[in-house]
């Protein structure tokens, strides 16, 4: 089941993009709606926030005076830290129930105002910010909700602002104009992203990629890729829980100033081999599907037996709109530690990165396909390497501690 995050902040038209997902097939689940019925009257969370907060948050029909509540909470961070210990399992749970009969390809679309602000992000599978400038949102709140203009600088100032919330947006809809672009925009992105990926979630298969490399330049403005790779990360470490100790950006997309595939190379680190594998039905669900294969790192000379292999575990994409190689390595070991030294050593090497960079360009140029411009690069590593070793000693490199 793919689940999307809505938001954007007030008045950006989140309501009017949820509708056209829903008419594209999203199953919706509106967060402030849920968190509404889970307190209404009859109900466990009725009773269990009336044993917290006395009767006086009742109306004269037993009903919930939610003016009475949001006053009583209000500046008192200990009551809202209670309130919110009744009304957020009992939302998740009332959550999952609406969602236990879906089929497995489904898309569940979570209409969630507040994902930047309290900082939700990582549990779903792609996030959909809509956007529009705080100018056009005012006015379409005062001709359609009636309210003030104070009143719409006040919610604007409590949310969070564009910045933030570009930096968590996997797409960014645009509803500054015409209502018929940003619907044709949100047609789109089902079509060509959000289905293909539900489809490939429940399939369990990942994403296709081009045949041929392409190297680009790294994306200006809040989504750098180092702010994708984060975000990603933070997506897995949920996923994994305890069997991820390390996770980290690495390859040429995490050394800045380089051109790159658009391919964001991750690397996990697990205890040994058996964590991997148990690991991977997770990585699946969060949409990184295990690639079938051998897959193995070619060992550097000193750091290993000769005809040894590193094996580790890759996975791979589900998302078409964003490829991600994902390695799974055993976290401490040597092919853990060569790809975190790497990436330190052109980090910190500008000849180094030119030297690399030059490379990369002439193989894109002679080589045909991606695997073969993968294997062109490992002999000038190999070359290299002695080079990379005198730097690890010269500066202490030591990676970070598992
Ligand atoms: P949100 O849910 O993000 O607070 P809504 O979807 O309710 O925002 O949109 C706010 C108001 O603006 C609604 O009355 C909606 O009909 C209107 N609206 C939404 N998109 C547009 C648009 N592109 N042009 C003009 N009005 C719009």
């Amino acid at each position: 089941m793919l689940h999307l995050g809505l938001t954007g902040g007030i008045g950006a038209g989140k309501s009017t993009v949820a509708a056209t997902l829903a008419e594209c097939g999203g199953h919706l689940i509106d967060a402030d709606q849920v968190a509404r019925d889970v307190l209404d009257p009859g109900t466990e969370g009725l009773a269990a926030v009336v044993a917290e907060f006395g009767p006086d948050i009742l109306t004269k029909d037993s009903r919930l005076d939610r003016p009475a509540l949001a006053r009583r909470v209000f500046g008192d961070e200990d009551a809202l830290r209670r309130l919110n210990a009744v009304v957020h399992p009992l939302v998740r749970a009332e959550t999952r129930a609406r969602l236990a009969d879906l089929p497995d390809d489904a898309v569940v679309v979570h209409d969630v105002p507040l994902i930047v602000e309290n900082h939700l992000a990582a549990e779903y599978h792609l996030v959909l910010v809509v956007g529009a400038d705080a100018t056009t949102r005012t006015q379409r709140l005062q001709r359609d909700r009636g309210m003030t203009a104070e009143q719409i600088e006040a919610r604007m100032a409590a949310q969070a602002d564009d910045t933030q919330r570009a930096q968590v947006a996997d797409e960014w809809i645009d509803n500054d104009g015409d209502p018929d672009a940003a619907t044709d925009q949100v047609r789109q992105l089902w079509r060509e992203r959000i289905a293909p990926y539900a489809a490939n979630l429940a399939a369990g298969r990942r994403a296709p990629r081009p045949e041929r490399p392409e190297l680009t330049s790294p994306p200006q403005g809040p989504r750098s890729w180092a702010v994708q790779a984060e975000a990603i990360l933070d997506r897995l470490r949920r996923a994994g829980g305890d069997l991820v100790l390390t996770a980290d950006h690495i390859g040429s997309t995490s050394v800045p100033g380089l051109l790159a595939k658009d391919v964001l190379d991750l690397q996990l680190g697990v205890a040994d081999l058996t964590a991997a594998d148990r690991l991977a039905p997770a990585l699946a669900a969060a949409g990184f599907p295990q690639v079938e294969g051998h897959w193995y790192d070619s060992p550097k000379a000193g750091l290993a037996e000769p005809g040894t292999r590193w094996d580790k575990r890759f996975h791979a994409n589900a998302d078409p709109g964003r490829a991600v190689n994902l390695h799974v390595r055993v976290a401490g070991g040597p092919g853990w530690r060569y790809a975190l030294l790497c990436r330190d050593w052109l980090r910190n090497d500008a000849g180094a990165r030119a030297a690399y960079q030059q490379v990369k360009e002439h193989l894109v140029a002679t080589t045909g396909s991606t695997r073969d411009y993968a294997a062109a690069k490992e002999p000038w590593f190999d070359q290299v390497w002695p080079q990379i070793q005198a730097w690890a000693e010269r500066t202490g490199w030591a990676p970070p501690q598992p």
